[in-house]
């Protein structure tokens, strides 16, 4: 990944991907405690085009408050980052990684002296969880790593000490065979997989868990909006494992994962075993929107 042509914005500056480097005593390296975000660009009608481009920059500051982490920077700063990587390094469509971290100026969890830095990367990244899976949907397991309480770690914040918890839980899965962990919360309701929200459908009705320990996702958001412009209800609650059993469609939603189809939870076939209906219209709608083959929503693609 380090060894390649391209570059990368670091701290307010392009450079050659092969020097974007930071120093072994960098801060964050240490303790985690940094913040970032996944964001993606997809080719449109016009141009490759960023999707969501300000809710990603807007979570990224909140964040960085949540953590009490001054950002050295503007959100349009960081907003025309992304799209200069994405544009300085020939991408049509891609992956998008800003992160925010303490540097080596100080060690220790004391330190007083640090710096906020700041990197932008980007780099094609097709089906996350493989192409084949989004058509015939993923088997998952319940993981037997718990998701964040909320006191422990801040759900709000994308932080990547919070992405100790997403690898385990990950790690666990896919050493057993799955393709994916689904987390339960502190008390034991579904909360998400390891770097995706997640949604049922029962009767025609959407369900997704409301937001305690769950990542605000964006795709999440998109998705309701989405279902509101079909006619389709959504209701954010608590959610039991067994109801995620018995549910007639299971699917993730992230941008990483984009509506990505669940079709068996620990051993158990989600409906009919395969992609539902309600999660092929609303896979289909997203990929439209985010090509910018739909008319509404126009302000979710900024043109790099
Ligand atoms: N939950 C977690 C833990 C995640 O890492 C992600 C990916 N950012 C999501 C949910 C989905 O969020 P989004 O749709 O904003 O990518």
């Amino acid at each position: 990944m380090a060894d390649r042509d391209g570059l990368i914005w670091l701290d307010g500056e392009m450079v050659p991907w092969r020097e974007a480097k930071t120093h072994v005593l960098t801060h964050t390296l240490h303790y985690g405690m940094g913040v970032f975000e996944g964001v993606r660009a997809y080719q449109t009608p016009k141009g490759a085009a960023i999707f969501r481009l300000q809710e990603h920059t807007d979570r990224l500051f909140n964040s960085a408050h949540i953590l009490g982490m001054p950002m050295p920077w503007d959100r349009e700063t960081l907003n025309r980052a992304q799209c200069a990587v994405v544009r300085e390094n020939g991408l049509d469509s891609a992956y998008i990684r800003p992160m925010c971290f303490y540097g080596p100026e100080g060690m220790g969890l004391r330190a007083d002296n640090l710096e906020v830095h700041c990197m932008v990367a980007a780099w094609s990244w097709g089906a996350y969880l493989g192409e084949d899976n989004m058509r015939n949907g993923i088997r998952i397991k319940v993981s037997s790593f718990t998701r964040h309480h909320v006191n422990i770690t801040m759900c709000r914040a994308k932080a990547n000490g919070n992405y100790m918890n997403s690898m385990m839980a990950l790690q666990e899965a896919l050493r057993d065979g799955y393709d994916e962990a689904l987390l339960l919360d502190a008390s034991g309701y579904v909360m998400e997989g390891s770097g995706e929200n997640i949604f049922i459908v029962r009767d025609g009705v959407l369900y997704t868990p409301d937001l305690t320990s769950a990542l605000d996702g964006i795709t999440r958001r998109t998705v309701i909006t989405l279902c509101d412009e079909l006619g389709l209800k959504v209701v954010e609650k608590r959610i039991t494992r067994d109801e995620v059993y018995i549910a007639d469609e299971a699917f993730f939603s992230g941008t990483a994962a984009e509506v990505t189809p669940i079709r068996e939870v620990d051993g158990r076939a989600i409906g009919a075993g395969t992609r539902g209906p309600i999660t092929e219209k609303l896979q289909g709608l997203y990929f439209d929107q985010v090509h910018g083959r739909r008319d509404q929503h126009p302000e979710w693609l900024s043109l790099v």
